[in-house]
């Protein structure tokens, strides 16, 4: 009898693990509870680190979908159940999926700056979020004050939610310094004239082409890197922000006023897809995201027979890695279902 495959969560990784158990001939069923496919890919305009638009990869996703996938949009899982390898998915609207599989791909979710009371998110205007600025750089309606001026000094701050152990998250994101990077890149296009500062802890250019980009942001655009970290920020009568840092080079305190101030804000593990790990008892690592079987030899599986995990939902990754671990994913889930 044919096998069946369960997909939660219609992000890259979601999606390219459902297309790929396809193309191996399983019956997939995939889950959304967002009206459309995407996940957080839909809220970036431009990918680092080459700066393409995202709606290129996002076009690529969508393609993938054939119609031996069912899609169901608008239908958040909330109830997983098991019964001698026989998974039973329930959703808000009352939807059941059955199958004898089940790839968890519910991804991440992001920090909320407000917590960071310190940093004047949510207090003062102008004290916004990477997340803010990609829509900003999306809407393509310039790069505003909230007093709709065009701000000629911009201040990046890295780690925001993130290797910050008040709020409770030790790990790094791995994405927010060279997000701040290109972002900074992209201001400055938008607005040559703009002095832009990033203010970090230390840079993470991880992967290919990252230091490039850094070297980019210095040498072609004069960006200027900072290593301090932010102990304050207020408010000044003309809205401008006034920002108070440590500077961990030099050891001296550094205030200086920014029209714009960016919070770069990291990956938090989200709550949902650790409710829906509790209903298969699937290990929560100690950073809060889902732990895999073994940490080098079997990332892909699941502490429960037949589940599987795929993306953002074991910790920060970039679009690249999702989709190497999706389709890594897949083959997994693959072999289980229809073993030689
Ligand atoms: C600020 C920022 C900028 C970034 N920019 C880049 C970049 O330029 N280049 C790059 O390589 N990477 C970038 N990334 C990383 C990239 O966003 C991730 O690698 C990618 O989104 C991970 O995909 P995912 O499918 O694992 O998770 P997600 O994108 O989170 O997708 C998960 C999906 O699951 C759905 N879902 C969740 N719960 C349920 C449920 N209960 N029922 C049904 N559906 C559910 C969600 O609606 C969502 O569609 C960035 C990350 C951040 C934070
Ligand atoms: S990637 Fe950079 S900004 Fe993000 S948490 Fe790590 S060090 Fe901080």
């Amino acid at each position: 009898m044919m096998k069946r495959g369960i997909v939660i969560g219609g992000g890259i990784a979601g999606v390219t693990a459902a297309s790929a158990l396809a193309k191996l001939g399983i019956e997939v069923a995939l889950l959304e509870k967002e009206p459309e496919v995407g996940g957080h890919l839909r809220n970036w305009d431009r990918l680092f680190p080459s700066r393409r638009k995202s709606t290129e990869v996002l076009q690529f996703l969508t393609k993938q979908i054939n119609s031996t996938i069912s899609i169901h949009t608008n239908q958040k899982v909330v109830s997983i159940q098991e019964k001698h390898g026989h998974f039973v998915v329930e959703t808000e609207k009352g939807l059941i999926v059955e199958g004898d599989s089940i790839l968890l791909a519910t991804g991440f979710e992001l920090f909320d700056a407000s917590k960071k009371e310190e940093y004047g998110y949510g207090i003062y205007e102008n004290v916004i979020t990477s997340v803010e600025l990609e829509r900003m750089f999306q809407d393509g309606k310039g790069i505003l004050t909230q007093q709709g001026t065009i701000p000629k000094r911009i201040g990046f701050i890295h780690c925001v939610g993130s290797r910050d152990e008040k709020v409770g998250h030790l790990y790094c994101s791995k994405v927010c310094c060279v997000t701040g990077v290109k972002q900074a890149i992209e201001i400055k296009e938008t607005i040559p004239e703009a002095e832009v500062f990033g203010f970090y802890m230390d840079l993470r250019m991880f992967d290919r082409y990252f230091e490039e980009m850094y070297f980019e942001a210095q040498q072609q655009w004069g960006i200027n890197f900072i290593r301090g970290r932010l102990s304050e920020c207020s408010e000044n009568p003309d809205h401008s922000i006034l920002v108070k840092v440590e500077d961990t080079l030099t050891s001296r305190p550094l205030r200086m006023t920014v029209d714009l101030l960016v919070l770069l804000v990291g990956f938090i593990p989200s709550a949902e897809t650790n409710q829906l790990a509790s209903m298969l008892e699937i290990p929560i690592g100690e950073d809060g995201f889902l732990e895999p079987v073994d940490e080098h030899t079997l990332t892909n599986s699941a502490q429960h027979p037949g589940v599987f995990l795929a993306g953002a939902l074991k910790g920060p990754v970039c679009i690249s890695e999702t989709f190497a671990d999706a389709r890594a994913t897949a083959v997994q889930m693959a072999a289980y279902l229809n073993p030689y």
